[in-house]
């Protein structure tokens, strides 16, 4: 490592974006063996930024090797997260967190392997033909069942910053154009800027998948349904604890975040199809928002680009980011202590 650092001092670490990549990553370097003093920069915080459009699954939405759900890491950032979820769930916090146990039916055509994440939701199996009978889908379509969590990332998100500010972190609302504007203020740099990191790191691997959704009161829906075709058309209904999520597109390369009317209306037509009672549905909002697609997340150490901060990345989640983040958290933390560590901070720096 070639960046030589304050011994005597507190580490100074500055977290940049406050999604759900980087506010919990923040939240928890308060709460390390260093006891760093952190700080949490970003240009918009929720309920502003994509994580708060986010359905949110833990699963992937658009699974297509193309939007970080090729990493290898993905299996253990998967099973870490939902285990986190479940332990919130199972707790007094569930309430207020807004986070939901429910069964879901994701349906085909014709034969598909197996999903990666079979073994990371609850009860995975293959939906038999009597009970398709009964659900009454189109013909032709086969049908996997399982249960995971449904969440809303800005109850989250509230609660992460609670917390933060809490445990003594800073916040501080600023758009960086450059990391350069502050190298040397901070011993270690945690970018965390989802799709801005396409033009704050010039990484142009980083790249916009657009989502579009209509969110509806529909209090008696209870169950997930999603569909993508081979051709990547998308169909969901994500019933949330305080209103139900109709989706979606997947659109590479679409930088806008205006609603497109007639796309709202294609979703609801296909919604409806399995659905036909979300026909009366009161619609609340509708949405569009950019996921940060990239081939692989990039959770790495970076010590070529500033000359004196080290720069840590965790940025590119695309469809996954609700599905991974407690995983990668957890990883940047381990990046961030190993840099202390080599820096000669130790047990005597510790406050
Ligand atoms: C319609 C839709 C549905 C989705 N559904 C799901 C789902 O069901 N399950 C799932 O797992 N994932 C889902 N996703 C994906 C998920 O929302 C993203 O992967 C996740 O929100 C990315 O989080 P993030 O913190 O990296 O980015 P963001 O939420 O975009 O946060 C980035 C932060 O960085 C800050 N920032 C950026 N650039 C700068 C800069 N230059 N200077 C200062 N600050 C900066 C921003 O202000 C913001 O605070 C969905 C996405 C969409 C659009």
């Amino acid at each position: 490592m070639q960046h030589t650092m304050e011994k005597v001092k507190r580490p100074r670490i500055a977290v940049i974006g406050a999604g759900i990549i980087g506010l919990p990553t923040a939240v928890m370097l308060t709460k390390i063996f260093y006891k760093p003093e952190v700080t949490l920069i970003a240009e918009e915080f929720s309920p502003h930024i994509t994580s708060d459009i986010a359905g949110a699954i833990i699963r992937p939405v658009v699974d297509n090797n193309k939007v970080g759900s090729c990493d290898s890491r993905r299996d253990e950032w998967t099973k870490v997260t939902f285990q986190h979820l479940y332990s919130l769930f199972s707790s007094p916090l569930a309430k207020t967190l807004d986070i939901s146990l429910v069964s879901a039916y994701d349906v085909y055509e014709g034969e598909r392997q197996d999903p990666w994440w079979k073994d990371y939701v609850l009860g995975f199996r293959h939906v038999g033909e009597e009970e398709m009978k009964v659900l009454q889908y189109p013909t032709g379509k086969n049908c996997w069942a399982y249960s995971t969590f449904m969440m809303i990332s800005g109850s989250y998100l509230t609660w992460q910053m609670e917390q933060f500010k809490a445990n003594g972190g800073v916040v501080v609302q600023r758009r960086l154009e450059s990391l350069e504007e502050i190298d040397g203020v901070y011993d270690i740099i945690v970018n965390c800027t989802g799709l801005g990191s396409r033009q704050l790191v010039n990484d142009p691997e980083v790249y916009p998948v657009r989502g579009q959704a209509i969110v509806v009161k529909a209090p008696w829906i209870k169950t997930i349904f999603a569909e993508e075709t081979e051709d990547g058309v998308l169909t969901y209904v994500f019933p949330r604890a305080d209103s139900v999520i109709l989706g979606g597109t997947a659109d590479v390369g679409n930088w806008s975040t205006q609603v497109d009317p007639l796309v709202s209306k294609a979703i609801m037509e296909r919604c409806f199809i399995y659905s036909p009672g979300l026909s009366t549905a009161e619609v609340v909002k509708e949405v569009a928002g950019l996921r940060p697609g990239r081939s692989t997340v990039r959770l790495e150490i970076d010590e070529t680009i500033l000359k004196k901060s080290t720069v840590i990345h965790n940025y590119g989640h695309g469809g996954l980011g609700v599905t991974f983040f407690r995983g990668c958290a957890i990883d940047a933390i381990k990046l961030v202590e190993h840099c202390l560590f080599q820096n000669g901070f130790t047990a005597s720096s510790k406050l």
